[in-house]
């Protein structure tokens, strides 16, 4: 379980900021997290704002919400850039699927981060095909804590860390729940991709 650096950020003038990022599969509990930290910081009597990319529609319009229902109120945004002007004034910004967001994420959080923003964001670290997705590599080595959760592989029970597209479709996102993928751990996933191919 991941341990705050430091829950209570005390006197605005001397707030420092960093950043977190909570990377896996599909169904790993990266949105599950997410809620706990912010929930936290929420009980610290922080100031929080959390933000998803406006594409992600899936369960809830303004919601983040979870595969075992955790729900939490969230801005929808077109581009990365949006979130300095409406986070700049928090204590911690969350961000859900950030796989989907531009190639400027990364910078943004570093924005938000060295002007005493806690940043914690959560996002895909593969596409269905198994490489980096999106800006989560460059996010990723600029963040100072990386989690990576793991999600169960429906197929052997082993850990899995693949989010392997069980419909056929070439498209880098399609949304979609357990109707169109699956976690997978690597075997399973291979096995799955060479008999596709
Ligand atoms: P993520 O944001 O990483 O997609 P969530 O936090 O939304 O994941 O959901 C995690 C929850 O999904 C788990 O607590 C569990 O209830 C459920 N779940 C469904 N399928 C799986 C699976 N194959 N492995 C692990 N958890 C699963
Ligand atoms: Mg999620």
């Amino acid at each position: 379980m991941f341990i705050e650096p430091r829950v209570g950020n005390g006197n605005h003038a001397t707030r420092r900021g960093w950043v977190e990022v909570i990377c896996g599969s599909m169904f790993s509990g990266k949105t599950e997290e997410l809620i706990r930290r912010l929930n936290r910081a929420k009980i610290a009597k922080q100031k929080i704002e959390i933000f998803k990319p406006r594409i992600d529609k899936r369960y809830h319009e303004e919601d983040v919400v979870s595969h075992n229902a955790n729900s939490i109120r969230s801005t929808p945004i077109d581009f990365a850039q949006d979130m300095l002007l409406l986070g700049g004034s928090c204590d911690v910004v969350g961000v859900d699927e950030a796989q989907f967001f531009d190639e400027g994420l990364a910078e943004v959080c570093v924005k938000l981060a060295n002007s005493g923003v806690r940043v914690i964001a959560a996002g895909l670290d593969m596409d269905y095909l198994g490489k980096p997705f999106g800006p989560m590599p460059a996010l990723m080595a600029v963040a100072e804590y990386v989690t990576k959760v793991h999600a169960v592989c429906v197929h052997c029970g082993d850990i899995a860390t693949y989010s392997f597209r069980s419909v056929p479709s070439e498209q880098q996102v399609l949304l979609g729940e357990t109707d169109s993928y699956e976690a997978r751990c690597r075997h399973c996933f291979v096995k799955g991709m060479k008999g596709r191919s």
